[in-house]
């Protein structure tokens, strides 16, 4: 079962890829809801929002860091900018799951949001899948121990560190599963 942080943001449409391969889920509002997970996504939203409302709930910080030592995280758009170790933005908290610098809202304003084809390389497989750039970041630095994931015109858009991936742009909003089933199902063929 895989915990979807459920505060503010899309987090609906994750639920729905989740359904479509086949995973549980379950909303996670509180640190209670984070007991019996198997992974966590942070969806995309503002992640100003989403830390103000995180910081008046430190257990559910603390929890998230807590579940982050064993489980996969998945962070999109404003999920990737929380689970960077810096962004641009100082009233943003960091987890720092991923050892990037992101900066906030890079693609420009929500009228330059677009659709594209990133392509997502893992193991042996390489892969375009579809995606929405919406005000998306950009990881403006990787440090050691993050793999590149993803790249759109010869910029990173996803990355992962260990078990955690974080993704600039929306897959999930163009009904893509790959990213979800590499995060979550471990796969890293093309079936
Ligand atoms: N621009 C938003 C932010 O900075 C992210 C946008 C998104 O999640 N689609 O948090």
């Amino acid at each position: 079962m895989i915990g979807v942080l459920a505060l503010q943001g899309n987090f609906d449409s994750h639920i729905k890829i989740l359904k479509k391969i086949n995973l549980k889920h379950k909303l996670v509002k509180t640190s209670d809801d984070l007991s019996s997970v198997d992974g966590l996504i942070i969806p995309g939203g503002e992640s100003t929002t989403i830390t103000n409302l995180l910081r008046r709930n430190q257990s559910l910080i603390d929890g998230i860091n807590q579940l982050s030592k064993n489980k996969p995280i998945l962070g999109s758009c404003a999920g990737l900018i929380l689970m960077s170790k810096e962004s641009n933005d100082s009233r943003v908290h960091n987890f720092g799951f991923l050892d990037v610098t992101t900066s906030r809202n890079a693609y420009g304003r929500q009228v330059h949001s677009f659709e594209a084809k990133i392509n997502v390389k893992n193991n042996t497989m390489s892969y375009d899948i579809n995606v929405l750039f919406i005000r998306a970041p950009k990881v403006d630095k990787i440090n050691n121990g993050v793999e590149v994931l993803a790249t759109f015109q010869e910029e990173v858009v996803a990355v992962r560190q260990g078990k955690h991936i974080g993704i600039s742009c929306h897959p999930e909003l163009l009904d893509e599963t790959l990213i979800h089933e590499i995060c979550f199902k471990g796969k890293n063929e093309i079936s």
